[in-house]
């Protein structure tokens, strides 16, 4: 069924805890952890507790989460203190784009001058 865990995905893993994360904050709809191989001095995933493969699919399926997860973006930003300086939200999507873990998953980087166009 849409949205079920799945037994393969490492994102369900850290959501049940069967893989250890640094857990920064969760809500009843989302899991947000340090990124293990960190990109900026802040770099947090949030993932929705739900599984899908990518955010358009999340968007879709179920937009309430979707939802959730970027509200999850500002409030770490917010917590990380990087709301002033700026901060970029990321989804990578497709593997063309550098999607290595198909669990949605917003990246939230922040606390360096950051390059536009992105690489
Ligand atoms: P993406 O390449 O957009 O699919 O992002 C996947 C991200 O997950 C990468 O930035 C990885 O460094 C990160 N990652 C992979 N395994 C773990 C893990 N066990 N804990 C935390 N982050 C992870
Ligand atoms: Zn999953």
């Amino acid at each position: 069924m849409a949205g079920e865990p799945q037994a393969d995905c490492l994102f369900c893993k850290i959501v049940t805890g069967e893989v250890p994360a640094t857990v920064v904050r969760e809500t009843d709809t989302t899991v947000a952890f340090r990124d293990i191989n960190p990109q900026a001095p802040t770099h947090v995933l949030i993932i929705p507790k739900v599984h899908y493969p990518d955010a358009a699919s999340l968007a879709e399926a179920e937009p309430a989460v979707a939802a959730d997860v970027l509200r999850e973006a500002a409030r770490i930003a917010r917590d990380e203190k990087i709301t002033e300086q700026g901060y970029r939200v990321v989804f990578n999507t497709g593997s063309g784009a550098g999607q290595t873990v198909f669990h949605t998953h917003a990246h939230v980087l922040g606390g360096r001058g950051l390059q536009w166009p992105p690489g």
